[in-house]
């Protein structure tokens, strides 16, 4: 097989992209899980289309003129669930699930560094923070460390963190009825941790759950099949 085959296999895809003046468009690649936005590179005819045969991310690297396929030797691999483009299509989304850091400095993103004046640490958003969350519980369940609460959860097994999810729920809707905005948004993210735990301790992720949510979505909103890809995520 010639290294650009795949360019004939995905001409109808690639004929969808305006690509710029040098043959490449700038592609975002973002986490699927968190949003969180990680990188920004280019890509060429045969960037995309290796990314399409093989579901992992390549590029055309502009300062080494040269195709790069992301993690080749980092082992930083990037596996993209779904490519975007955009509305005048003279951009890509590779919507992906990193492997590992998608900076060269070892950042999980790029954009690590905040310009100074509009820095606003309260920027939060339920995507990264729900994301966090995962890592986070990935990282205890894993490596079991001592002293941590997911630790003790796991330890106490399914039915007790079942308990704590019924418990919580509980005291949510008490806080709701009941208590100030500060009680029951405490209440509230107590509840979420612990249902995160549950579905962590039952080996699913946020994202299996997300799916769900995002598949309902769709089926409200288009119950009649979809014609273009533009969509905008729920
Ligand atoms: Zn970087």
């Amino acid at each position: 097989m010639s290294a650009d085959e795949p360019t004939t296999v995905f001409a109808a895809a690639l004929a969808l992209v305006a690509w710029g003046e040098h043959g490449l468009v700038p592609v975002v690649a973002q986490d699927v899980t968190s949003g969180d936005v990680l990188m920004l590179a280019y890509a060429d005819r045969l960037a995309l289309a290796r990314t399409l045969a093989s579901g992992e991310a390549h590029y055309y690297s502009r300062s080494r003129a040269e195709p790069w396929h992301k993690g080749a030797t980092s082992g930083h691999r990037q596996r993209v669930r779904e490519v975007r483009f955009d509305c005048d299509a003279d951009a890509l989304l590779y919507r992906v699930e990193a492997a590992g850091p998608a900076c060269h400095t070892g950042e999980r993103s790029c954009f690590f560094r905040v310009v100074p004046g509009r820095d606003d640490d309260d920027a939060v958003g339920i995507g990264a923070t729900m994301g966090l969350l995962q890592r986070v519980l990935d990282e205890r369940l894993q490596a079991l460390p001592e002293g941590s609460y997911v630790t003790r959860l796991h330890a106490r097994g399914l039915g007790f963190v079942g308990q704590k999810v019924i418990e919580e729920a509980g005291e949510t809707v008490v806080a709701a009825l009941q208590e100030s905005e500060e009680a029951f948004l405490g209440e509230a993210a107590d509840l979420l941790f612990h249902l995160s735990v549950l579905v962590a301790l039952r080996g699913q992720r946020l994202d299996d759950v997300a799916r769900v949510l995002h598949e309902r979505h769709r089926e409200r909103v288009a119950p009649a099949g979809r014609s273009s890809g533009d969509d905008p995520a729920p």
